[in-house]
């Protein structure tokens, strides 16, 4: 586990401590052999993680339009 800084939060190797929220580290197992790395060559975008934002977005639209 390597406590970085990452603002690609829809990784799957992206996790967040479960006691503080908002402070994510990278748990892919390489890490360290890319950290000179402008771009992360690890990155894999986790499919759940972006369902549930447009879970959320169409939520929001939904109620957004009800309420119009
Ligand atoms: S693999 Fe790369 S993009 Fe994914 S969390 Fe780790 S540093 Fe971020």
């Amino acid at each position: 586990m390597v406590r970085m800084k990452c603002i690609l939060t829809d990784c799957v190797y992206y996790k967040e401590f479960p006691d503080k929220p908002g402070v994510g580290f990278c748990a892919h197992k390489d890490i360290m052999l890319h950290l000179s790395n402008s771009t992360c060559p690890l990155y894999r975008m986790d499919w759940a993680k972006k369902m549930a934002k447009a879970q959320k977005l169409r939520v929001r639209l939904k109620n957004k339009t009800n309420n119009t």
